[in-house]
């Protein structure tokens, strides 16, 4: 029994070891390699896991140099803005110390003014009372007696039959002469002077007749037919009054400039002719005797009021009166000056704003020009002339694109009335500025309100800095606005002629057209077409004539004029705007529904022309204006067409899309002209086709990313498309890449 129990027992634990054995032998190596896959494992990790660490360290290395250069860059760039900040402050004082300087200025001339008005009224008086009392001494008369003695020596020498005496003398023998004296002549004189006359005139029979007028205060005064030799003592009187109110001694003291006349003042006599006003109308005066004035010539009537001659009859002359009438009275005594009308000319009239006449009408003061020229003056021979060949850049798109204007071109702008025909004069003037160009604005017949507004524009974008303005506002007389344009292009021509280049706009010639129809009508001239004279052509030709580029030997200088002319209801048929577009060298036509529909500018874009600009346009403008200028006419055609159907082929549905974007791109605010450079980048953007899958309203704000865009990449491009030549073919590559990449973005 017992070793059946050990036996029994052994068994078991033979068969239990025997199991562990199999069970060991099998699940052992597997927990030895899990185990060890399991370190390996681990042992991966840690190296991966070291690995990121490392490349985590050196991220963090890059991003903090990154975040450093950032900081660095934005230190840069608020330092750049401070500095401009600073400077614009340094500008703005500038600006102010200069406005509160040319206050002062203005005060100390207007003080200046009003204190030697009143010093040379007070020494005219001065003079005129001492000549009174001396006169009553016993001493004087042989001082009298001498100033006769002088007069009749004078008249020796200066007496002369006129052209005008002359042809009297022809149909009667004999000279009528009236001397009038402050006191009774002796018999000797009278002798002296019939016997010089009998001589002169070579005739038997001098009729004198002898006025004694004691208002001459001493000395004599002979009048022969028209003309005037007068010795007295008040016209010497009033020629030195006139003298010290005329002269120019502003600078220093007013009573140094009045000694400092003293010893020019001369005791000489003075010959002129003198007429009468026989009747007086509406601005208009008949003048008669005047026998030898000339057509053109400037009068001197009462008050230092002007007059211009405009007619010359048989019996007496036609005269416009320039300025206020009111005090001129029939009988009136009308003095010849022996010059056609002028004004004031050179550098002193920049910034100024003045009247037809070259006065100043903006409260500064006097101009103190040096210089002064006829308004009239015939236009340049073409001789003198070389083709127009360097281009006036506008600023607006759609005129330096389509209707280039070059230097010393005449285009007409043209419009019927708030078609933003002055806007378009406006913004070309602030477009000239840095640009070596002196601008003239003539302003005939506006409202005063908005000759100030014009000036104030100019004033705020600093373009009076190199501008004129010269008005005739629609208050004054009709002469003035006749005249008005003549003075601006005389004032532009000075320039020219110096060598220098010259903007002229007249806004506008319709009016000056009316206000010379007004004239010819009160002068009874007989109308023709709309009651115009027949001489109205002539009218707007000669001025226009005078823009012209002047060859090397004549200086070079140019004078480009802009006249403006006034439509109604779109008609450019009537008989003024065909009149001047006949003389100009194109036009630019502006459209009321075009400036309704939004389209501003309103260029009517298929009317519009320019004939000589296109020789005057940069290379680069020229290659991207020509793709622009066929597919724009596409455009007009099929959009006419496309309002009658909708089924459109897809070319045609391209063709329209493009000519929708290109006539939107050509839409542009007042007063933001676009350089040359920035306009050849967007107008090659729309060419290309770049901006066909933009929406209209997204133009905008592209067209100034892309300028922005390309001028930081591409800076030689400027100086490229400055060059005047075209484009080559690795730029225009390189500003196709970069369109593509501002479009990313
Ligand atoms: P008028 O016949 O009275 O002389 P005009 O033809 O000279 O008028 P402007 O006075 O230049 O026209 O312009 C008329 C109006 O249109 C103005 O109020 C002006 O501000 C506006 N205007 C002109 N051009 C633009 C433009 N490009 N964008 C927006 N507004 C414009
Ligand atoms: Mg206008």
């Amino acid at each position: 029994m017992g070793g059946w129990t050990i036996g029994y027992g052994l068994l078991n634990f033979a068969i239990l070891a025997a199991a562990l054995f199999l069970i060991g032998r099998k699940l052992l190596p597997r927990m030895l390699r899990e185990r060890r896959a399991r370190i390996e494992q681990a042992l991966q990790d840690s190296e991966q896991a070291k690995r990121r660490a490392a490349a985590m360290s050196e991220e963090l290395k890059g991003s903090a140099q990154r975040r450093e250069k950032q900081a660095e860059d934005i230190r840069r760039e608020a330092e750049k803005l401070a500095e401009e900040n600073r400077a614009k402050n340094r500008e703005k004082d500038q600006e102010i110390l200069d406005k509160v300087g040319a206050q002062a200025q203005r005060g100390v001339e207007q003080t200046m003014l009003e204190a030697r008005r009143r010093l040379t009224d007070e020494v005219s008086a001065k003079l005129a009372d001492s000549a009174g009392v001396e006169l009553r001494t016993k001493a004087s008369l042989e001082k009298l007696r001498q100033l006769d003695e002088r007069f009749l020596r004078r008249l020796e020498t200066e007496a002369q039959p006129t052209m005008a005496d002359k042809a009297r003398l022809l149909d009667d023998n004999s000279v009528k002469a009236v001397l009038c004296a402050a006191r009774e002549p002796e018999q000797q004189e009278l002798e002296q002077i019939v016997n010089l006359l009998r001589q002169r005139f070579g005739v038997e029979n001098v009729d004198l007749e002898i006025r004694v007028n004691p208002s001459l205060i001493g000395g004599m005064r002979l009048q022969i037919g028209d003309t005037v030799y007068d010795g007295s003592l008040s016209h010497m009187l009033e020629r030195i009054r006139r003298d010290f109110a005329e002269g120019d001694s502003l600078e220093g003291d007013v009573l140094a400039g009045i000694e400092k006349h003293v010893p020019e003042i001369s005791l000489d006599m003075d010959v002129f002719q003198t007429g009468h006003v026989s009747s007086l109308s509406d601005g208009i005066c008949r003048v008669s005797g005047l026998s030898d004035v000339m057509a053109g010539e400037m009068l001197r009537f009462r008050g230092d009021l002007r007059g211009m001659v405009m007619d010359l009859d048989r019996n007496n002359v036609g005269v416009v009166l320039l300025g206020n009438y009111d005090n001129v009275q029939e009988g009136d005594e009308v003095r010849r000056t022996g010059r056609i009308i002028e004004v004031p000319v050179g550098e002193a009239l920049i910034g100024r704003v003045v009247d037809a006449l070259g006065r100043p009408v903006d409260g500064k003061g006097l101009v103190h020009a040096t210089d002064s020229r006829p308004i009239e003056s015939p236009a340049p021979g073409v001789i003198e002339r070389q083709s127009v060949s360097v281009p006036m850049h506008t600023g607006i798109k759609a005129i330096d694109a389509l209707i280039p204007i070059g230097r010393g071109q005449r285009e007409l702008i043209i419009g019927d009335r708030q078609t933003g025909k002055t806007a378009i004069a406006l913004d070309t003037i602030i477009n000239q500025k840095g640009k070596n160009m002196i601008c003239i604005y003539v302003a005939i017949g506006q409202k005063e309100s908005t000759v100030a507004s014009v000036v104030e524009k100019l004033r705020a974008h600093s373009a009076m800095d190199y501008s004129i303005v010269v008005c005739a506002n629609a208050s004054e007389p009709a002469p003035m606005l006749y005249i008005a344009p003549y003075a601006g292009a005389a004032m532009g021509e000075y320039f020219m002629h110096e060598g220098k280049d010259v903007l002229i706009v007249y806004d506008d010639l319709s009016k000056q057209a009316v206000a010379y129809r007004e004239i010819s009508l009160l002068l009874h001239r007989p109308p023709g077409r709309e009651a115009y004279p027949g001489d109205v052509f002539y009218l707007h030709s000669r001025l226009l004539e005078r823009a012209a580029r002047l060859n090397d030997e004549h200086g070079g200088g140019s004078m480009t004029a802009l006249p403006i002319i006034e439509t109604q209801a779109g008609d450019i048929s009537a008989y003024i705007p065909t009149n001047v577009i006949s003389i100009t060298d194109g036009q630019i036509f502006l459209e009321t529904e075009l400036f309704n529909m939004g389209l501003r500018p309103a260029i009517n874009v298929g009317l519009s022309v320019s004939r000589v600009g296109g020789a005057a346009q940069l290379g680069a403008m020229k290659q991207v204006a020509g793709r622009l200028r066929m597919d724009l006419a596409q455009y007009r055609e099929l959009a006419a067409f496309s309002q009658f159907g909708s089924d459109l082929d897809r070319a045609t549905q391209a063709a329209l899309q493009r000519g929708a974007r290109m006539t939107e791109l050509l839409k542009q605010a007042q007063y933001a002209p676009v350089d040359a450079a920035a306009q050849v980048i967007i107008l090659f953007a729309a060419n290309e086709g770049f901006v066909d899958d933009l929406e209209l309203g997204e133009l905008a704000d592209f067209e100034k990313k892309l300028v922005r865009y390309v001028r930081r990449r591409f800076p030689q491009l400027n100086k490229e498309i400055k060059s005047g030549k075209k484009l080559s073919e690795e730029s225009m590559e390189k500003l196709r890449g970069l369109i593509r990449e501002c479009k990313k973005k």
